[in-house]
């Protein structure tokens, strides 16, 4: 039987396979040609496969770097702040008497532009919600955007157990992070650590 394939004359019983659906009851083409024919598919299988895959890594890739830029964008950040104010005065039992008096799409009209601007003038600084009157709730009128260093300095905790305030000289508010340090150190039994020599 001549092979369909590469038309040599070989003999039909050794040399095709067989099959059921084929009129003569062996493949059109012989063995040889039909192996070459099976390895080749497997590879383009293979290789689509691969394409596949290649393309749902990429596109993961790009779903996670949109993800990142989003919620490093003003928005996101904005979002974010949200959340934590909610969550903060829903959790946090020194916040007890602090409600969250804005709702999230008035915080964010609000929000956005003025993060723009912080940042603007800012720079490298992370942007934070204040409370100008501490006593106050999370509302318009009672919150601005600070620099988040400058607000942790201004806390009710480091006001209240450290003594220090925005205010204090270099000298105390290394004394004040001393005090903290030397907290941490004898919570986890480590030794003490000396930031500045007493
Ligand atoms: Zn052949």
């Amino acid at each position: 039987m001549i092979c369909k394939k590469c038309k040599q004359n070989k003999d039909m019983c050794t040399e095709f396979y067989k099959s059921e659906t084929c009129k003569t009851g062996f493949r059109a083409t012989c063995k040889k040609c039909h192996n070459k024919k099976s390895i080749e598919n497997q590879k383009n299988n293979l290789e689509r496969l691969k394409k596949i895959t290649d393309w749902q890594k990429t596109n993961r890739d790009r779903k996670n770097a949109s993800a990142r830029k989003y919620s490093a964008s003003v928005k996101g950040r904005a979002r974010k702040m949200y959340h934590a104010i909610v969550w903060r005065t829903t959790h946090i039992s020194s916040y007890k008497n602090i409600l969250c008096n804005v709702e999230i799409s008035e915080f964010l009209n609000w929000a956005i532009p003025e993060i723009e601007l912080f940042l603007k003038e800012n720079s490298g600084k992370t942007p934070s919600v204040d409370r100008m009157n501490p006593d106050g709730n999370y509302e318009i009128g009672n919150i601005r955007i600070i620099d988040l260093g400058e607000n942790i300095i201004r806390s009710r905790y480091l006001e209240k157990h450290l003594g220090l305030s925005v205010e204090s000289s270099y000298f105390e508010k290394i004394e004040g992070l001393q005090k903290i340090v030397n907290a941490f150190c004898e919570n986890l039994n480590l030794p003490k650590m000396k930031l500045i020599e007493e």
